[in-house]
């Protein structure tokens, strides 16, 4: 089998998201429209409360799910399910929006650092319209691995033989955040048949192909087997995703992820008559 290399590097586009949060996305755009099971992938980090006080007030998803990874910071969670999410530092937030889900995701500081991830992960046809579910977890109940040079916090997938706590079911989707030490070497065998991508978000990498990843970069990875990867002189961090690709026809219209258009427009007429979610 040959080894993962890169098949595209994106840059992160600077991007204003919610109530005005400024997020580095770099799936989602025109450069990368989705990677086969994911639909998006926004980065946010700031050091400065104008960037991201105003968070993301109450709004729909339908038809995918959304995976928050919050690296530093608090941002608390209300839904129409009743959940009151306390997202800390260190610890995800899986939510299956499914058939639908209102929610917020405000801070829960107003001053210091507010950093992480948000994905979202399609769902297959036959799950679109399902009752929508939550989870939660804190940065312990994460499994990590710390070896010479490395940390690894696995939230899905397997990694050293230890297995991250989010499972789904229909993708089976891995994810890493891995901390390297300067100049540390990384290897991983990625699932055959996954897509897979990596976003780097702290120092920088250099791929066992020659090819460099600077800061805030996502790289599409080619199918194969094991990815191998050197971090640069001042040491890396990087995401590391993967999941099994849907094959299956995508309609998107901002918080709504359908596969035909008429799905699209029932969504739409859905929510403009308080239909999208289910009474409490
Ligand atoms: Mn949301």
């Amino acid at each position: 089998m040959h080894a993962r290399t890169i098949q595209r590097i994106i840059p992160a586009l600077a991007v204003s998201e919610g109530a005005g949060v400024a997020v580095r996305r770099s799936l989602g755009t025109p450069a990368l429209r989705n990677l086969d099971p994911f639909l998006l992938l926004d980065h946010f980090g700031s050091d400065d409360p104008d960037e991201y006080i105003a968070g993301f007030p109450e709004h729909p998803h339908r038809g995918f799910i959304t995976l928050t990874y919050l690296l530093d910071g608090h941002m608390e969670h209300r839904d129409n399910m009743g959940n009151r999410g306390d997202l800390k530092a260190g610890g995800a937030q899986w939510m299956k929006a499914a058939s639908g889900v209102i929610h917020s995701e405000m801070p829960g500081q107003s001053e210091g650092r507010m950093r992480g991830f948000q994905l979202w992960i399609n769902l297959p046809a036959s799950e679109k319209l399902s009752a929508p579910a939550y989870q939660e977890f804190a940065a312990e109940a994460i499994p990590e691995v710390v070896e010479d040079g490395m940390r690894a916090h696995i939230l899905a997938g397997e990694f050293a033989r230890r297995r991250g706590v989010i499972d789904d079911p229909n993708t089976k989707i891995t994810f890493l955040d891995i901390a390297l030490a300067p100049g540390a070497r990384f290897e991983y065998l990625l699932p055959p048949g996954h897509n897979a991508f990596l976003y780097v978000f702290e120092g920088d990498t250099l791929v066992d192909d020659g090819t460099p990843l600077p800061l805030h970069t996502l790289a599409v990875l080619s199918p194969g087997g094991i990815l191998g990867l050197k971090a640069g002189n001042g040491g890396a961090r990087f995401i590391l995703v993967a999941g099994k690709p849907l094959h299956e026809p995508i309609a998107q219209y901002g918080p709504f992820v359908m596969n035909t258009r008429e799905e699209i427009e029932q969504a739409l007429a859905d929510y403009r008559a308080g239909r999208l979610v289910a009474p409490l």
